[in-house]
């Protein structure tokens, strides 16, 4: 591919069911693109087909049917398609051509991507980093990250959880963070009634709050809005994030 293709790339995003994202890395109509955690196949392919882009990867952050769902019917329609997802969770994520693990690099479209394992809402949850120009480093990282908040610890421990998130926390600052679903507004909610005093949690629970009035997503957020205001991501250690996420777990506001 010529040099300038990557910079060419773009990601997009496809809400689908009550509140997933479909993230799509592509260039200009009629070339190819990739998409992240395909919950559902058919707005994805009419997305791609109305843009006349043909699909060359899936990739896949963790097992969960809202997750990988789509991913079938999108072999169907394009079955040259690989499918990139974590090798050692290959029982749980079929038609894997591509197994990776943490540390693992490849190349995607012209862009090179980075594999981090960052168990803790899974065991086997990887995330995707594409380093990039200044501002244009793009995270994708499924549920383990939210803006504002974290994915719940069906599989991991606390402290998995939090070795995961200080990860992605080093990560730099302006990289764009595709968290998986519209969490953000009740996140910010409860973060706000619990560390009341948070000048930068309230500024942005009130910015957020207009997103989606105006029907808006809040997606993408960047390292550093998390970094500022994301309770989990702040967490000093597990037993800090263990209580957090409780906390949250526990919370009907
Ligand atoms: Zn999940």
């Amino acid at each position: 591919m010529p040099p300038h293709t990557s910079a060419a790339q773009q990601v997009s995003l496809i809400p689908v069911l009550s509140d997933n994202y479909v993230f799509v890395l592509h260039g200009d109509p009629g070339g190819a693109a990739a998409v992240v955690d395909p919950a559902v196949a058919a707005p994805v392919i009419a997305w791609l087909e109305a843009r006349d882009l043909h699909l060359a990867a899936i990739l896949h952050t963790h097992h969960h049917h809202d997750h990988i769902g789509g991913t079938p019917d999108l072999l169907r329609r394009w079955p040259g398609a690989a499918v990139i997802a974590c090798a050692a969770d290959r029982a749980r994520i079929p038609f894997q051509t591509q197994g990776v693990a943490g540390g693992d690099r490849f190349t995607l479209l012209g862009r090179e991507v980075q594999v981090l394992a960052v168990p803790g809402h899974t065991a086997h949850h990887i995330a995707y980093y594409l380093p990039g120009a200044v501002g244009l480093d793009e995270l994708f990282c499924g549920d383990t990250l939210f803006a504002g908040g974290c994915g719940r610890l069906f599989e991991g421990t606390p402290a998995q959880m939090h070795n995961s998130l200080q990860q992605l926390a080093a990560l730099p600052e302006a990289t764009r963070v595709w968290c998986a679903h519209e969490y953000t507004e009740a996140n910010l909610r409860w973060a706000a009634a619990e560390e009341p005093g948070l000048k930068a949690v309230g500024d942005r629970l009130g910015q957020v709050q207009q997103q989606r009035a105006t029907g808006h997503p809040t997606i993408p957020s960047s390292i550093g809005l998390e970094k500022a205001t994301n309770l989990f991501l702040q967490a000093a250690n597990g037993d800090q994030l263990r209580q957090r996420r409780g906390s949250k777990d526990l919370w009907r506001g």
